[in-house]
């Protein structure tokens, strides 16, 4: 099919398919009734920490009021209110809800996401790739909820995501969305280019394009604002110079500027830009105190997105393997259609850009590179938030989370650190950090009750039994049993 005739085809599906965006949501019963105070008693609440140890509440009750927690402190002392619904939780942990502040909704993380990375449009066109993740973004967002998120930063997507945005904003059972919109780039990328508004990425050639591209975003909507440095070292000046402009005109507008930035000298060109996000590790070289120092002055948070790389490896290379919890909790469709690329005999030519992670570059070289950039960036203080880039080839939405965790463990962070980064690190990187991220008075009642202590061991985080997103608590195992449910619907596996 003609990239002419692609472009028509989405283009009309855009317009009737805006109905198929809002497609037959499963509603998945909530464990509690919808205003009615709910106390969990007695569980061991953990509030954690970006610098120090965690607090630890044992034998506490969480009180919650509406979409916000109203109290917590010891059981003895906090009473549910008459008419409260009570959740017995001794024996179990509480801590805040993950969020995942590098994400891709447009992506499946399948082997067709990304043809400008490795062109595969002769097996599956990418209009009809896009088209299937956008109709499909709903059950997407119900896994998340089932993998304890309640909060996502997607970071660089077609402009159906407003939408979406909007739609998902009071519904409980699917994690909130904060926006980029379009992302800012220097070079183009035809086959994603070409798509013009429902491409993923507004193209800038001068300083003025990438100003008019943030207020293009800023006016659809976008929370914060993501620029993609990924220009060819010849073409470093001009690069800059759109940098710095997209920069200002982020800041001008009052909002986050995020950039893609994985080698060390464009991540400081990123931070003198004003970069206030990191959305993936320095990976070439050691960070060294120059890079430390602007970091601190800007009070940045990185965002390391270590599992990527094996995965999407893995994918190229025809050897993606589900983990046993991608196999569990990941969208059945998207780890077959994986599985069944294994089977595809290698083809080098089809691997299209020089995306540092599908070069030949040893893994085990780059990955200690992250692992030691990472406990630099840990131990210089600054913010530190789990981001996945699930979307990306390899990297399936939900339980990638879980791989993400596992990568920043085996880097050397602690479990205490992890769940840090995944709770109130995030909500940092937003400035949220006094509405997300902790189990306080006042804050979302983002929550999840865990039935494994996640200071022991960072794989205890994946032992969820409840989800809490804004006041309504969910069995997870419900969750779950909702999602095959849709599933089971579709053809199998071959
Ligand atoms: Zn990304």
């Amino acid at each position: 099919m003609g990239l002419r005739l692609q472009l028509l085809l989405f283009a009309l599906a855009l317009v009737m398919g805006v109905a198929a965006l809002f497609w037959e949501r499963p509603a998945v019963p909530p464990l509690s009734a919808a205003h009615r105070p709910i106390a969990i008693v007695g569980a061991t609440v953990v509030h954690p920490s970006l610098h120090g140890a965690p607090k630890v509440e044992p034998d506490t009750t969480v009180l919650i009021i509406g979409d916000r927690i109203s109290a917590v402190g010891p059981s003895s002392t906090v009473m549910p209110p008459p008419g409260a619904a009570v959740v017995d939780a001794h024996g179990k942990w509480i801590v805040p809800a993950y969020m995942d502040a590098h994400v891709h909704l447009y992506g499946s993380g399948d082997p067709y996401a990304r043809p400008d990375v490795i062109d595969l449009t002769a097996r599956m066109p990418w209009v009809k790739e896009a088209l299937w993740s956008r109709d499909r973004a709903f059950l997407t967002l119900h896994i998340w909820l089932a993998c304890g998120v309640t909060t996502l930063v997607d970071m660089g997507d077609q402009r159906w995501i407003f939408p979406l945005r909007r739609a998902v904003e009071h519904m409980p059972d699917v994690p909130r969305i904060f926006v980029t919109g379009q992302l800012i780039s220097p070079v183009r990328r035809e086959v994603l280019w070409e798509m013009g508004n429902i491409s993923p990425m507004i193209f800038a050639a001068t300083p003025q394009q990438a100003r008019a591209g943030v207020r293009e975003d800023v006016k659809a909507g976008a929370d914060l604002i993501k620029f993609w440095m990924m220009a060819p070292f010849t073409e470093l000046r001009k690069e800059k110079l759109l940098l710095e402009a997209a920069g200002r005109e982020a800041h001008a507008a009052h909002r986050l500027f995020a950039v893609h930035a994985c080698s060390l000298d464009k991540a400081k060109s990123a931070l003198r830009a004003g970069a206030d996000i990191l959305a993936h590790s320095v990976l070439d070289l050691p960070i060294d105190d120059e890079f430390l120092s602007l970091a601190k002055k800007r009070d940045i948070a990185y965002i390391p997105t270590i599992y990527l790389a094996r995965g999407v490896r893995a994918a190229i290379r025809h050897d993606w393997k589900p983990t046993p919890l991608e196999s569990r909790l990941g969208d059945p469709e998207v780890v077959c259609r994986l599985l069944q690329y294994n089977k595809v005999a290698y083809d080098p030519s089809l691997v299209v850009h020089g995306d540092p992670v599908v070069q030949p570059l040893s893994p085990k070289v780059f990955i200690k590179t992250i692992a030691h950039n990472l406990r630099r960036v840990r131990d210089a203080g600054l913010t530190v938030a789990l981001g996945t880039d699930s979307g990306y080839i390899g990297t399936i939405h939900g339980p990638s989370i879980f791989s993400e965790m596992d990568c920043m463990a085996k880097a050397g962070l602690t479990p205490a650190q992890v769940l840090a980064a995944a709770t109130i690190g995030g909500a940092r990187a937003l400035h949220l950090e006094n509405v997300l991220g902790d189990i306080q008075p006042g804050r979302y009642a983002d929550l999840l009750i865990l039935d494994a202590d996640p200071l022991k061991s960072t794989a205890n985080l994946s032992h969820i039994v409840s989800v809490m997103k804004g006041g309504t608590l969910f069995d997870r195992a419900a969750l779950l049993r909702q999602i095959r449910q849709v599933t089971s619907t579709e053809a199998p596996c071959p």
